[in-house]
């Protein structure tokens, strides 16, 4: 049964944030500028929503935003603790801010997020980091207004890791950086363990946010002219099973599906062992739900799937794809692979080449096996050299590289409707959007169309986006 963080402890944290407003007003006043906040994501899009909240209760609390993190009064890194490199850079950003500290003793920094939820990682930043004022876990996210208070206010690193009993925070203000598109937390949290997995340790046990709360939140947001939703949880197929309301997550979709100001539909990520048939159906069914499934196979041997503890087969595996793309012609897939898991031989990653050949994926996020310590994979030994691993990964992506391309080649000469996002990363004199399938494409356009959905003809596939011509 979800719990959710009571009305009096959350107005507690609004009373903080008034006083933390209070006292920013005084120091405008005092020093003729705002106090300014910097902040900085890794990880996940989890992560990347949690920033969002912690963006939202910063601006209640009277802060403006920096992206210079030397001019920034108050520094907080949300860290990823999924893979080994994301925590050296997480180590390498607070020695660089040591000695701007050195120059402005007033400024705060924090660091949140699941790697710090690790009780040594913690004891680590408190050991050699001295200059570091708060450290906050993924459970106390919400107390942030508090945290940062007694941060300003006392002498010492303020630290709160505590392992809450999953309790859900309803109602915490959340600033969005894309008005036209949102991510909408459902539930928190997992109970798979694969072994390979830092989540479970971290982030809890799955928790479901009530039906009413997600639908109140998106209303919210189709009046303030959103109009693509994608719905976010570790695991989103295990929806609901933890609340008494008799739904799921088909169901969840269907709901949102009928919200009139809704176009689009996403939600990520899907674990295999949990995509049942009738969520198939309602996708298919449901008119706003974007034809794309990420769908994690992480793996193509079942004897390393078995040591992965994910609880399917490569056969049951392929079988919910054939499912899918007869149900759904022309969906697009996308799927999460990790090269080099401890005992892994080149035989069983020929399987996963095999996988990927059989799919077909229109794009796949692979990683190397990275090392976590407290989970059963960190036991296991390793057959391949590292040199045998990055071989086979650069194997794993020339074949996809060429699967990808293949695949954006049969979009030129259609016309897709994209929703714009702005200008594009790599060259600033073009606009950039997403089709329904999640493509992106790259097209001239005038800037005034950010958020806006238009036509655009595709001319030319590159591997990992599109080019066309706005018509
Ligand atoms: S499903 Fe597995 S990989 Fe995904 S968060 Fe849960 S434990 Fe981690």
């Amino acid at each position: 049964m979800t719990k959710i963080i009571s009305e009096e402890e959350l107005s507690r944290q609004r009373a903080f944030s008034a006083k933390l407003r209070e006292a920013n007003a005084h120091f405008a006043a005092e020093y003729g500028r705002e106090r300014l906040a910097h902040t900085e994501t890794y990880g996940c899009q989890q992560n990347e929503n949690d920033t969002e909240r912690i963006r939202g209760m910063l601006k209640e609390a009277g802060f403006k935003f920096t992206e210079d993190a030397e001019k920034a009064d108050v520094v907080i890194y949300n860290t990823c603790a999924v893979r080994e490199n994301a925590e050296q850079k997480v180590f390498g950003r607070l020695g660089i801010l040591k000695n701007i500290k050195e120059r402005r003793r007033n400024m705060i920094i924090g660091i949140c997020g699941c790697m710090v939820q690790q009780e040594h990682i913690t004891e680590k930043i408190k050991a050699v980091h001295d200059h570091v004022d708060l450290i906050f876990g993924t459970h106390a996210l919400y107390k942030l207004p508090e945290l940062l208070y007694n941060a300003m206010h006392e002498k010492g690193v303020v630290v709160d890791i505590t392992q809450s009993d999953g309790a859900i925070a309803e109602d915490i203000p959340v600033l969005r950086e894309t008005p036209w598109k949102a991510w909408v937390s459902v539930m928190y949290g997992c109970n798979n363990f694969c072994s390979y997995c830092i989540v479970p340790y971290v982030r809890g046990r799955e928790r479901s946010r009530k039906s009413a709360d997600i639908l109140n939140e998106i209303k919210e947001l189709v009046k303030n002219g959103c109009t693509e939703i994608s719905l976010l949880g570790q695991n989103v197929n295990s929806y609901g099973k933890d609340l008494d309301e008799g739904i799921d997550f088909a169901d969840l979709i269907r709901m949102v599906n009928d919200i009139d100001g809704v176009e689009r539909i996403r939600f990520m990520t899907s674990h295999p062992k949990d995509l049942s048939d009738k969520l198939i159906t309602a996708m298919k069914e449901c008119d706003k739900v974007c034809k794309q499934l990420h769908l994690p196979v992480q793996a193509g041997s079942n004897r390393i799937l078995k040591e992965m503890n994910r609880k399917y087969t490569r056969e049951e595996y392929l079988e919910k794809i054939e499912k899918i793309k007869r149900e759904i012609p022309g969906i697009a897939l996308s799927t999460d692979i990790i090269v080099g898991f401890p005992t892994e031989t080149n035989e069983d990653f020929e399987d996963t080449l095999d996988i990927l050949r059989r799919v077909e994926y229109d794009n796949i996020f692979s990683f190397i096996y990275s090392r976590r310590e407290g989970t059963p994979a960190a036991k296991l030994d390793f057959v391949l050299t590292d040199e045998e691993i990055h071989k086979n990964f650069n194997r794993l992506l020339e074949v996809q590289n060429e699967i990808s391309k293949r695949k954006n080649e049969a979009y030129v000469g259609r016309t897709e409707r994209i929703l714009v996002d702005g200008a594009s990363k790599t060259d600033k004199t073009m606009l950039s959007g997403r089709t329904d399938s999640s493509k992106i494409v790259n097209f001239k356009g005038d800037e005034s169309l950010t958020g806006k959905y238009v036509d655009v003809k595709i001319t030319e596939a590159r591997t990992w986006s599109l080019n066309g011509e706005l018509i």
